[in-house]
């Protein structure tokens, strides 16, 4: 099977990639303009695999991905391709709504082409499956506000409430992917996951950023009191399901990942440092702690 995978250079991307190469015998078309956030030395020894075939494209351009399409032939899609940093998005948002919502429009056009000139049998088994993000749910109420029942998740069918350019634009590409289901009959398959992480995360993420902050006695930031939470999902559980879903006969369904393990930031934080006083502090008397700074939210 061709898997074309869009962003295959960046965290979550990469690791889905090494996941197929490792364990199964796919071929993998990888298409990733290589910004900040791609770097093929993600992909570690599977970069060189005769399985993965490199195009360094961007998805704006919908000319270059017809070519690809039309060069490869791929039986599946799965695009992780996206700006992804929050704090990004608020700097400069125009990039976000270039590549997360122009560039999905581009990606969705062109599978819808080329998967209504497809024969029945490969027709039968294409698939666009979009990864996507929990924070088009917006907040849940906080655990400390008054009459909030503890286990309050997201579901699939909670309603759109993103909040920064980042969410917005990926609810924003959610909602195109939708409409090529319902309008052109493009078998789709929207999952949206919770907190990642694990290696090659870029360093301008949480918990890398703390670790490293903390190696270099940086200060670590930590925004308003700390108190706010997140779910973390470990990388490859999440993309060992991402390739169950992938391969499933859910067309049209939206699937949420989360990792079931709710933290406020502050612990996260705090966590790091005491690991890191054991592994790697040289004062014992001095906690890697003492560098953690709260700053304006
Ligand atoms: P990332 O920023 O690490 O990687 C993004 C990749 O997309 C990079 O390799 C980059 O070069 C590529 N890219 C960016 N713009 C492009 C363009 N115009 N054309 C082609 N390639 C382009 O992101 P990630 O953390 O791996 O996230 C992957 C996907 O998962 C994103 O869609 C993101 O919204 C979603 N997601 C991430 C998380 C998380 O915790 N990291 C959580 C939920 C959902």
């Amino acid at each position: 099977m061709k898997i074309l995978v869009t962003g295959g250079a960046g965290f979550i991307g990469s690791a889905f990639i090494r996941y197929i190469l490792q364990n199964t015998k796919d071929t993998v078309i990888n298409v990733d303009k290589l910004t900040y956030a791609g770097d093929l030395n993600n992909l570690g020894v599977w970069k060189k695999s005769k399985r993965h075939i490199f195009s360094k494209t961007d998805i704006c351009n919908i000319a270059d991905l017809k070519n690809i399409f039309n060069k490869h032939k791929p039986n599946k899609v799965i695009h992780f391709a996206a700006e992804s940093h929050v704090d990004n998005s608020i700097l400069n948002p125009e990039t976000f709504i270039n590549t997360n919502i122009l560039g999905t429009y581009n990606l969705l056009e062109v599978s819808r082409i080329f998967f209504q000139s497809l024969k029945s049998k490969n027709a039968d088994n294409f698939v666009f499956h979009h990864v996507s993000t929990d924070e088009v749910y917006g907040d849940l109420p906080h655990p400390d506000d008054k009459n909030i029942d503890d286990n309050d998740y997201f579901f699939e069918h909670s309603k759109y409430e993103p909040s920064s350019p980042y969410s917005a634009s990926k609810a924003g590409s959610d909602h195109l992917v939708r409409a090529w289901h319902r309008t052109f009959n493009l078998p789709i398959i929207v999952s949206n996951c919770s907190n990642n992480y694990g290696p090659y995360q870029n360093k301008e993420k949480f918990i890398p950023n703390t670790i490293f902050r903390a190696i270099n006695n940086e200060h670590i930031p930590i925004y308003g009191d700390g108190s706010q939470i997140r779910d973390w999902l470990f990388v490859d559980d999440h993309v060992e399901a991402l390739y169950k879903i992938l391969n499933s006969k859910f067309i049209g369904e939206t699937f949420n990942i989360g990792g079931l393990n709710e933290l406020r930031n502050i612990h996260v934080a705090e966590k790091i440092c005491e690991i890191l006083d054991k592994v790697k502090n040289k004062e014992p008397n001095k906690s890697y702690k003492k560098l953690i700074k709260f700053s304006k939210d």
